[in-house]
């Protein structure tokens, strides 16, 4: 059976940080679907259609990454998917905190489902969407945090 697996979040915008948790699970991995959630009661900084963008074009040629946009349950979204794990990344004991529980939760919702944590690697444990919107709001320099080839698109769009 293929290994396919699932990396959910907001990516609002991506950043180095999901893009280094994403090379190094492409090893472990036949297949990870990036899973873009989309929360109706969420108010996000880029439009699904602007985020599914981004990714699409940082991924053209990486056969082994997919993108989608989902709503509802994650695990609803693995058996769509046909994703027996959800991949995400640890930063902190913060994260760890948050993340325990989410699995536990989706542990309960769908016993199939297996959660695989990487830990950040050092240089990006500081990173977030947030910090990057923030500097954003600020007309800062993002390209410290995001991936070089979408920079210029990230930033156009928000001076639109
Ligand atoms: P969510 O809103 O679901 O937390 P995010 O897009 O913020 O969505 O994050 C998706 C996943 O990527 C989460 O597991 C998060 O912990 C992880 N992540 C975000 N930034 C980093 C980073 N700098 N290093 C490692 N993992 C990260």
């Amino acid at each position: 059976m293929s290994r396919r697996a699932i990396f959910p979040g907001s990516f609002d915008p991506i950043t180095k940080g999901h893009v280094d948790i994403l090379k190094r699970a492409l090893p472990l991995f036949d297949q990870i679907v990036v899973a873009i959630g989309e929360n109706s009661a969420k108010k996000y900084f880029f439009p699904l259609a602007q985020r599914i963008n981004f990714l699409k074009e940082l991924f053209a040629d990486e056969p082994k990454i997919e993108v989608n946009a989902y709503n509802g349950l994650t695990t609803d979204f693995c058996k769509t998917e046909n994703a027996n794990y959800i991949l995400r990344g640890i930063r902190s004991s913060a994260d760890f905190g948050y993340e325990r529980t989410i699995a536990q939760f989706n542990s309960q919702l769908n016993n199939e489902v297996e959660s695989i944590f990487l830990i950040s690697s050092p240089e990006y444990a500081y990173l977030s969407s947030s910090v990057v919107r923030e500097i954003l709001k600020h007309k800062g320099d993002v390209s410290p945090f995001v991936p070089e080839i979408i920079v210029s698109k990230i930033t156009d769009f928000k001076q639109a």
